[in-house]
């Protein structure tokens, strides 16, 4: 998902540039970190908030633009889940 929208943008030609590794890396520390776990509800109803504004809309971007190239891999809807969009 992050490497198709690194690669996909130039931002290096193999694997994540420093920006893209740290909100992946933001996006798995809130992950694990949310007390609901697997049976939290999505994020907009989450009480917790898990993505700060700024993430929120960096990883929307993200999704955006992976999400239409590798929808046959990945489950989107997990995301999509995950995020609350
Ligand atoms: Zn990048």
């Amino acid at each position: 998902m992050m490497t198709v929208y690194c690669r996909g943008n130039g931002h290096v030609s193999d694997g994540l540039c420093s920006e893209c590794s740290a909100l992946l890396e933001y996006s798995r520390r809130r992950l694990d970190s949310c007390r609901f776990g697997d049976g939290k509800p999505t994020c907009r109803k989450c009480p917790v908030h898990c993505y700060m504004p700024r993430y929120r809309e960096e990883i929307r971007n993200v999704m955006r633009y992976a999400g239409s190239r590798i929808i046959f891999v990945h489950p989107i809807a997990v995301l999509r889940h995950l995020l609350g969009v």
